[in-house]
């Protein structure tokens, strides 16, 4: 027990706010843990698919993934985690292909065999490298272009970063991009199999655990009970308003997307409010297709072709079979002041439904059996280069507050991985 008990408020039930709260309630402090939300997953929650429980997005587990198997293990359901040797695929000028091992490099006829070597040294260049620092200050394609050249660059990468990033597309960080390869490249049994994992019954089975975890040690979770103010005096916090009511606090962490908290915050300096705003973000709206039959035989399918408005897609079922007969995820990703973000989901999800013979030939409109779309604003942190020095502290001007959100991941990617490491130093830091 520490000398002085505190009261926390933890703010967002994602993986992150559960884990900040598991980790401040070890220390024997009190906690409550607010979510806007009526259910807790951030994310990573999931909702009930026409009678299928499954997440809002795709999630899939890597072998580097330490952090996440460590939490497995600590809430008693490492065997939960179960591997698949997984195909990928890349769908490219009206034709799809196998891709992600060097078999199917060699048999791609869209680059030349000096493109190839240059794409092969890239990535294996890339999965060596452990110091992201230098990274950090070079700008995505320019690096990939001096690495691949040109015309690989353009076949291979131009339409993911401009689907995905749109006017951003040239500010991202090589330290960024870097990770993301190295992720997945490293992913594999052996060099021509790649293999990832999933949850048995997806991130629910994880995140309930964690629920339990806070709940049998004292803390408390407070659904659809967004914050709405927290409010300082002379210069910590002092009390938080939940549903009009002002409640009392010693301590706040949010994890929440760190463009809310101006609002949230009113007495957050001006200087500290500008490094927030600096920081931008790109919404997704993802549909979920239930199919009666597979659609193609990969996880991953990258899309590279101009008549296709997405990235790419995401058939989990190919993944995790006993997840239904056929399940697709579509992302979207853009601007909320994108015209076509304005549109209404049904119209997302008809353009999806539209790609779908492009994708396999032999598809008919009969085999969609249900259809859903999420949106979510704060998907996916845009981190330029340089963007170490541009994340605000986690601890804050502000005494007693902390903050951290997916962009703090970097140069990771947002995982639940890594939103459990970064609790961990939210929480040290909530302690400190
Ligand atoms: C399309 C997509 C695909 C993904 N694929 C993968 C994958 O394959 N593998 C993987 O590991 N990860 C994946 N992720 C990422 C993963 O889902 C996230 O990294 C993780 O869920 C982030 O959790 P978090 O707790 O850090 O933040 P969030 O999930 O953003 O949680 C923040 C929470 O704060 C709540 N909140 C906001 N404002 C308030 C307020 N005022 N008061 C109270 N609560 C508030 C929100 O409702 C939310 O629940 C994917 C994400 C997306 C969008």
């Amino acid at each position: 027990m520490p000398t002085t008990r505190r009261r926390y408020a933890v703010l967002g039930a994602g993986p992150m706010g559960l884990m900040t709260a598991i980790e401040l309630l070890k220390a024997g402090h009190e906690v409550d843990l607010y979510e806007r939300d009526d259910r807790i997953g951030g994310m990573s929650a999931s909702f009930d698919f026409d009678g299928l429980r499954i997440e809002r997005y795709y999630h899939f587990v890597c072998r580097t993934d330490e952090a996440l198997f460590e939490l497995l293990d600590e809430m008693g359901i490492a065997d939960k985690l179960t591997w698949t040797d997984t195909a990928m695929g890349l769908y490219c000028d009206g034709r799809l292909y196998p891709w992600g091992t060097p078999g199917a490099l060699l048999r791609f006829d869209k680059l030349g065999w000096i493109d190839k070597l240059r794409y092969v040294l890239m990535v294996l260049k890339t999965k060596g490298t452990r110091d992201w620092r230098a990274l950090d200050r070079l700008e995505a394609t320019a690096w990939l272009k001096r690495w691949l050249g040109k015309r690989c660059y353009e076949v291979l990468w131009e339409p993911l970063f401009r689907l995905k990033f749109h006017q951003h597309k040239d500010r991202l960080s090589a330290a960024w991009l870097g990770t993301r390869i190295r992720r997945i490249a490293r992913s594999r049994r052996n060099p021509l199999q790649e293999t990832l994992g999933f949850i048995e019954g997806g991130s629910e089975t994880l995140l309930e655990r964690m629920r339990e975890a806070i709940l049998s040690r004292g803390g408390r979770i407070h659904l659809q009970a967004g914050i709405e103010r927290v409010d300082t005096q002379a210069g910590r916090v002092s009390s938080i308003r939940v549903r009009g009511e002002d409640i009392p606090v010693d301590g706040v962490v949010t994890t929440a997307p760190i463009p809310y908290l101006p609002r949230l915050v009113p007495d957050l300096p001006a200087d500290f409010v500008a490094r927030i705003r600096a920081i931008e973000n790109i919404p997704v709206v993802c549909v979920v297709l239930k199919l009666s039959r597979q659609l193609t035989g990969n996880f991953w399918l990258n899309i590279c072709d101009r008549s296709i408005e997405i990235p790419g897609v995401v058939e989990y079922s190919n993944l995790n079979p006993g997840s239904g007969p056929a399940i697709v995820y579509a992302p979207f990703y853009m601007p909320k002041d994108h015209p076509r973000y304005a549109r209404d989901n049904a119209a997302f999800i008809e353009e999806v439904i539209g790609y779908l013979g492009k994708l396999n030939p032999e598809f008919r409109r009969d085999w969609v059996l249900a259809t859903h779309c999420h949106r979510y604003e704060y998907a996916q942190t845009v981190c330029p280069p340089g963007f170490y020095a541009m994340l605000p502290p986690m601890q804050t001007p502000i005494g007693g507050l902390c903050v951290a959100d997916t962009a703090y991941h970097y140069p990771e990617d947002r995982s639940i991985c890594e939103s459990v490491k970064v609790a961990k130093a939210l929480a040290r830091a909530a302690l400190a």
